[in-house]
C-alpha cells in the first residue's frame, strides 16, 4: 500500500469554496494510486468561529482559571470539526473517507499538556481503515496521553502530526498544503524580490524556520529528517509541486549555493551584565538564574568583562528583574532582531561573513552581535532596521535573481 500524506492548513479548509482546491488535491492523488493520509487544522484564523484562537477566547474571561489540560480538550475540538466536514465533503464525492481524531488515529502523547511530545504512533487504526477506504482524514494538532487524556502538540502542531504520520507509515512524501508558493527566500511581505526556493535540506528548512521563517513548524521538518520522508511545501489554489525538502544528496546546486534564504525574530532584547569584578561567581550565576526561571537565552557571548546575551522581549523584564535581585548591573538594549542567512552552501567557504558585514554597513544598519554556525550565520540589529537589512542580505547573496 503506498501511501502519501497531506496535511491542510487552517486557510486551506476555512471556507466550502477553499476545500474544493483541497478536494481536488486529494482525488489527483487518488487517481495515481496512493491511499491517502490527511491531516487537517481547525477551520481559518480568528475571528472565525472554530479557529484555535477562537476557541482559546471562549474561556478568557475566566482570567486563567482554566487548567492546561481543560484548555487542549477546548482547542482540539477546531480540528475535529475541520475532520468531519472535510469527511463528509469527500464522502458525497464518492471518495470513501473516515475522519479520525488524533488519539482514534493512534497518536500517543506525553502529558505535557499544550505542548504535548509525540512518544509514539500506533497504527493499527490507520491501517485497517485503508484497506477499505482512500482516505483518512485525521484532526492534527492532537493526541491522547496513555490514561486517556486529550493533548495539542503546540501551536502550529499539525504540520508535526502530519511528519510523525509520515514517518510512522514510510509515506512516500509528506505534502504540506498552504496559502503560499513555498518556502520563499525571505517575507515576500518584506522582500519584494523574494522567490520561492525549489529545493532545500531539511537542515536548511529547520533553520528557517527555527529562524522565524512561519510557513512550517520545525519540529515537523526533524521528524522528516529522522525519517528520511521528502516533504513538499505548496500552494492548495496551484498543481505547482513548491519546495522539496530531502536530505539534498546528489543535488550539485545545494553546494553551489552559497545562502538558502534569510529569516528574520522580532522582539528580541539584548541583556549586558559587567561582570569584571567577579566573573568566576557571576558567570556561572547568570545563566543558573535564567535556566531556574526557564527563559531561555541566545546570542551569549562571554568574556571576563562582561556577559552579553538576548532573550525575547516577552520575558525580558522578568529577566532584568532577576539579575537586579542577585544584585547585578544590567545594561539594557531594547527592541532588537535577528536576522539570519541560512544555508548549507556557507560550510567552509570564505568570505560570507565578510559579504554580510560589508552588505549592512553599505545600507546603514548597525551590527550589535554576530553569531555563526555551518549553516546560519545570525546577526542582532535594532528593530528599526529590520527592512534594510533583510532586503541588504537578500540582494548580497542574488537570491532574486537566482532559480533557487
Ligand atoms: N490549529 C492549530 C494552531 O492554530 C494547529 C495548526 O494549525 O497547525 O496552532
Ligand atoms: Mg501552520
Amino acid at each position: 500500500m503506498q501511501i502519501l500524506v497531506q496535511k491542510f492548513g487552517g486557510i486551506s479548509v476555512q471556507s466550502a469554496e477553499n476545500r474544493k482546491h483541497v478536494i481536488r488535491h486529494i482525488q489527483k492523488a487518488k487517481k495515481e494510486g496512493f491511499k491517502i493520509v490527511i491531516v487537517v487544522s481547525a477551520l481559518g484564523r480568528k475571528p472565525d468561529p472554530y479557529a484555535t484562537d477562537t476557541l482559546v477566547e471562549l474561556v478568557q474571561h475566566t482570567h486563567g482559571a482554566v487548567s492546561r489540560r481543560e484548555l487542549d480538550l477546548l482547542m482540539s475540538c477546531g480540528e475535529t470539526i475541520a475532520a468531519v466536514i472535510l469527511s463528509a465533503e469527500l464522502q458525497q464525492r464518492q471518495v470513501k473517507a473516515m475522519a479520525l481524531t488524533g488519539a482514534q488515529a493512534g497518536i500517543v502523547t506525553n502529558a505535557d499538556y499544550n505542548q504535548a511530545k509525540i512518544k509514539a504512533i500506533v497504527p493499527q487504526r490507520i491501517k485497517e481503515t485503508l484497506e477499505t477506504h482512500d482516505v483518512v482524514v485525521v484532526a492534527g494538532f492532537q493526541g491522547q496521553t496513555s490514561a486517556g487524556d486529550t493533548t495539542t502538540l503546540g501551536r502550529g502542531g499539525s504540520d508535526t502530526t502530519a511528519a510523525a504520520l509520515g514517518a510512522a507509515f514510510q509515506a512516500e512524501r509528506i505534502e504540506i498544503f498552504t496559502d503560499v508558493q513555498g518556502i520563499m527566500t525571505a517575507d515576500p511581505r518584506m522582500v519584494k524580490q523574494a522567490k520561492p526556493i525549489k529545493t532545500a535540506t531539511y537542515t536548511e528548512i529547520c533553520n528557517l524556520a527555527y529562524q522565524g521563517a512561519k510557513v512550517i513548524h520545525p519540529r515537523a521538518v526533524e521528524i522528516a529528517m529522522q525519517a528520511g520522508i521528502p516533504m513538499q511545501i505548496r500552494s492548495v489554489y496551484m498543481d505547482d509541486m513548491g519546495t522539496r525538502i530531502d536530505a539534498g544528496n546528489n543535488r550539485w546546486h545545494v553546494s553551489e549555493r552559497l545562502v538558502t534564504g534569510i529569516a528574520h525574530t522580532p522582539a528580541i532584547v539584548q541583556l549586558c551584565i559587567e561582570t569584571e569584578a567577579e566573573p568566576l561567581r557571576l558567570q556561572p550565576a547568570i545563566f543558573k538564574a535564567m535556566a531556574e526561571t526557564g527563559i531561555s537565552v541566545d546570542f551569549i557571548s562571554i568574556s571576563p568583562s562582561r556577559v552579553i546575551f538576548t532573550v525575547a522581549e516577552r520575558v525580558a523584564d522578568q529577566a532584568i528583574h532577576i539579575l537586579q535581585t542577585l544584585d547585578m548591573k544590567v545594561a539594557v538594549t531594547p527592541d532588537c532582531a535577528k536576522v539570519s542567512a541560512v544555508g548549507a552552501g556557507m560550510r567552509d567557504i570564505p568570505g560570507v561573513a565578510s559579504k554580510i558585514v560589508s552588505a549592512l554597513t553599505d545600507a546603514g544598519v548597525q551590527i550589535l552581535q554576530a553569531a555563526d554556525s555551518h549553516t546560519t550565520i545570525w546577526v542582532l540589529i535594532h528593530g528599526k532596521d529590520v527592512h534594510r537589512a533583510v532586503n541588504a542580505m537578500h540582494a548580497i547573496f542574488e537570491l532574486d535573481h537566482v532559480n533557487v
